[in-house]
């Protein structure tokens, strides 16, 4: 069995059904069936007002955005889940924070609700550095099914590879 190392500590038996369907080459048609609506964030202005609106909407209290887009460069191997990070310059003993966020340009193209996902889990690193359970809790406050997204998210992007082969 291959290693499917977008689904890197799933369980075995969790596993096993990605790679029958896989070999069934019905793993894209599941995907589509379930996600079938686009989104219209095509331009990096338009990525910053989308995950400012999110931010307003779940994490008004937090540090500010600073720039926000798409990133062709990040290694979807490396990165699934985009960067995030933190510029800190220290001014006269003060400590100034702004936050980048960068998304890999494959969600540019991919199903809305995965975008949505990126989205939400590099706004919790606004205020969670770890992906601990403080974390998580933050990410589902913003999207009660993003521990689902995330499973399907990896589906998608070992679906994307498997067609580029
Ligand atoms: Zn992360």
């Amino acid at each position: 069995m291959e290693t499917l190392k977008y689904l890197v500590g799933y369980p075995p038996h969790v596993l096993a059904r990605v790679q029958a369907l896989i070999e069934q080459g019905r793993l894209g048609e599941v995907l589509n069936n379930k996600y079938d609506q686009l989104h219209a964030v095509r331009t990096d202005g338009q990525l910053y007002d989308y995950v400012q609106a999110l931010k307003e909407r779940h994490l008004r209290q937090s540090v500010p955005l600073g720039k926000v887009l798409y990133d062709s460069k990040l290694q979807v191997m490396k990165h699934a889940l985009g960067t995030h990070t933190s510029i800190s310059r220290v001014h006269g003993g003060k400590l100034k924070a702004s936050r980048e966020i960068r998304i890999a340009t494959v969600f540019r193209d991919a199903p809305a609700e995965f975008l949505k996902m990126i989205a939400v889990h590099e706004l919790a690193h606004l205020k969670e550095a770890e992906h601990d359970k403080a974390f998580y809790r933050l990410c589902t406050h913003m999207e009660p099914d993003y521990h689902q997204l995330e499973f399907d998210m990896r589906l998608y992007l070992t679906h994307l590879e498997a067609g580029a082969r």
